[in-house]
């Protein structure tokens, strides 16, 4: 691994991101980390490389601009250094604060699960943020898409996600149903076990997170998701947890529901099932929500389909010392070198990043010409397939047409 520090590397004209006491500190020119990604990665952001670099040059005609560093993970940081996640990568990621990933393929026997799972471990990047909103001209399974507006905020890094579970039969689990009997519990034998552990550290830092973001976007409301009536201890104080941070950290800037008061941020919860239905039926009633790991990776899922599906779904991994946005789907590796798929998601969690450095007017003309290029009607095999009467283009045409849009 290099010993030296991106930071004394980078592109002429370009400054690291920083971190300030009032948030991060983005020079008019700063250094963002890109990977491209696996199988369909390439094609993709190339097409969302180009649609940002648009948008930043349309808005600020200059004076500001992007300084993408390549950073190697997944085939390509295999073939390169033989390493699917190498540890330079890691810190430069750390280094830059700032980074964009296209999907990596896992790799069967690489040593760990994902390395996508991996990348948020190791930076302990606990929010899993993916806002919902539907774009004109998308195609969508339900009548009025429209009124969804709403950005979930999943923990990343609790839960039965933790991977703490023993197979039935093992000498581990075993152990675990022994001592567990001990403790009163009664547990049909050779079962399997699994741990959802959930703290308050954990769950407050995450609220906490999306607390700040409706307050400083003006939204209405911010929902616990939870399924506290039945997992009482664990989502049960998820929920607590959340109502406690609110009263103790943001008393003055917000309000139950039972108690509106107008101006302040209402902080409500639902239960998670209930949630799915409220989702569907008075969709425009939620604004932010704010969910557990496992319950939010279904809810995440099933939003994104209701505005027209993981495709154009955005998504970003966000902690304290780092972000990564990243496309919500996999590395599609049929489609691989064909310019063929297409490339929203990144190109949205591209305007997600451009949000995040605060260069609100060029995160906005993203969706925006992105929206236009759909309705226009010439569009990646995907939607031309749901689009009656749409023409099919490449990926790289596509991206054409959005900057064409601007
Ligand atoms: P996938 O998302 O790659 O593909 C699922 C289906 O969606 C396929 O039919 C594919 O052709 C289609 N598709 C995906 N992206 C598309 C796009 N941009 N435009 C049009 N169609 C698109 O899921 P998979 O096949 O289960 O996984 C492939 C690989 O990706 C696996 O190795 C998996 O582990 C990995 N993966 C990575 C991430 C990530 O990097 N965050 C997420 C999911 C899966």
């Amino acid at each position: 691994m290099s010993q030296t520090s991106i930071l004394e590397n980078l592109p002429a004209g370009a400054q690291a991101v920083k971190k300030g006491p009032q948030g991060l500190q983005v020079p008019e020119q700063p250094a963002v980390g890109f990977i491209e990604g696996d199988g369909t990665g390439p094609d993709i952001w190339r097409a969302t490389r180009l649609i940002l670099d648009a948008a930043v040059a349309k808005v600020y005609g200059g004076r500001r601009k992007i300084h993408w560093v390549e950073l190697l993970a997944g085939e390509k940081a295999f073939d390169q250094t033989g390493e699917y996640l190498p540890a330079a990568t890691v810190r430069d990621i750390k280094d830059l604060m700032v980074a964009i990933k296209g999907p990596l393929t896992t790799p069967v026997g690489g040593g760990f699960r994902s390395i996508n799972v991996a990348l948020r471990q190791v930076l302990d990047l606990y929010a899993c943020i993916r806002p919902v909103r539907w774009l004109k001209g998308v195609p969508s399974p339900v009548k009025m898409p429209e009124l969804v507006d709403m950005v979930v905020f999943r923990e990343n890094t609790e839960d039965l996600y933790a991977g703490i579970e023993w197979a039935a039969g093992t000498p581990e689990a075993e152990k675990v149903l022994q001592f567990l009997a001990g403790l009163g519990a009664e547990i049909e034998p050779r079962s399997a076990i699994g741990v959802k552990p959930m703290s308050e550290r954990k769950s407050k830092r995450l609220i906490r997170m999306a607390v700040q973001y409706a307050l400083e976007r003006k939204k209405a409301s911010v929902t616990l998701v939870h399924k506290g009536n039945i997992m009482k201890y664990t989502e049960g104080a998820f929920r607590d947890w959340g109502y406690e941070l609110a009263r103790e950290e943001f008393a003055g800037l917000t309000c139950s529901e039972e108690d509106k008061q107008s101006g302040k941020l209402v902080i409500k919860d639902r239960i998670a099932d209930n949630m799915f239905q409220q989702a569907l039926l008075r969709p425009a009633d939620y604004q932010v929500l704010a969910t557990p790991n496992l319950n939010g990776d279904y809810l995440s899922d099933a939003l994104a389909a209701q505005v027209g599906g993981l495709g154009m779904a955005p998504g970003a991994n966000i902690g304290d010392q780092a972000a990564i946005f990243e496309a919500t789907h996999g590395s599609a590796p049929k489609y691989a070198g064909q310019d063929k798929v297409n490339p929203g998601s990144l190109v949205l969690s591209g305007a997600m990043l451009l949000e995040h450095l605060g260069w609100k007017e060029a995160a906005g003309l993203v969706p925006q010409a992105l929206s236009r290029a759909i309705q226009a009607g010439e569009v990646t095999y995907d939607l031309a397939r749901q689009i009656m009467g749409a023409t099919q283009v490449s990926c790289s045409a596509f991206a054409q047409r959005v900057v064409e849009a601007m």
